[in-house]
């Protein structure tokens, strides 16, 4: 059986900033919403997350035996402060206008991957590694493991971070001695608009109102329409941006709706 604690202490030595650990089971209350968000469409062109839905709401059927899911986070400066000096490479650049801050520094899956690997090793597990290109819910299990809760944007909101974050995960066949659980309210409650909290977003509604292209679901479950985001058009080139959309400048991603969080002051 694995210490969580020592799991912890050595993911943050590889250069994450936080990990939590969810006991691996299937994402019943998740796997409703996901379902509403494809029968309405909104998942445009991502055809993909059409497939493996089962797998993408149960690791047990990725990893068989699974029992733990490692998740781990590694927080990126947000777009308001200028990248570090020492993050820059030889012959200097400065902040790239209309790039999302995510992709202002290193590609972050070669980043994340080197780094669960590591995990991997250290710990001296087997476990399958996932960075974005594997059919698992990253965001649901990171809250599940105690790291935030999935904001009205749909991202994970962290409370030392706030969305300005990206995930990785371990699904292992061992045991860990301590499962993590949802985040308590209490480190959210600071946001007077976040207190009343059933969702934690409660009564704000500041990233819906903020996205020029009306993208966000204002009610229900979080959820984005990705034929109306930029990120889509800007990441996944094999459709032209629609007449009218609003890219308010980004040609890679986009900050608006994080710009918008009271959790990413
Ligand atoms: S990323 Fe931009 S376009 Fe997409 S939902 Fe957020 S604000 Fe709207
Ligand atoms: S802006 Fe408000 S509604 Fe949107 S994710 Fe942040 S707290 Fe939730």
């Amino acid at each position: 059986m694995l210490s969580s604690e020592e799991v912890k202490r050595i993911a943050l030595e590889v250069g994450f900033d936080a990990c939590g650990i969810a006991r691996a089971d299937a994402l019943t209350d998740e796997e409703y919403p996901l379902r509403g968000w494809l029968a309405k469409g909104w998942h445009a062109g991502l055809s993909y997350m059409e497939r493996n839905v089962e797998m993408r709401m149960d690791p047990r059927l990725l990893v068989p035996g699974a029992r733990s899911v490692i998740c781990c986070v590694s927080a990126y400066p947000p777009p308001i402060l200028p990248l570090g000096k020492e993050e820059r490479p030889e012959g200097g650049w400065g902040y790239k206008p209309g790039v999302a801050a995510y992709a202002q520094g290193r590609e972050y899956h070669k980043v994340l991957k080197d780094m669960l690997f590591s995990l991997r090793e250290r710990l001296g597990i087997d476990g399958k590694v996932c960075c974005d290109t594997v059919p698992i819910s990253d965001k649901h299990w990171a809250a599940r493991a105690g790291l935030g809760f999935i904001g009205r944007h749909t991202l994970l909101v962290t409370p030392q971070w706030g969305s300005w974050v990206n995930l990785g995960e371990i699904v292992t066949t061992e045991e860990c001695s301590e499962y993590s659980e949802y985040s308590e309210y209490s480190e959210y409650s600071e946001y007077s608009e976040c207190s009343d909290n059933p969702d934690f977003c409660a009564r704000c509604r500041r990233c819906v109102d903020a996205c020029p292209n009306h993208a966000i679901a204002p009610s229900g479950p979080p959820m984005i329409d990705v034929s109306r985001c930029t990120a889509y058009y800007t990441t996944h080139h094999e459709r032209p941006i629609p007449p009218g959309h609003v890219t308010a400048g980004y040609t890679q991603g986009c900050d608006i709706c994080q710009l918008a969080c009271p959790f990413n002051r």
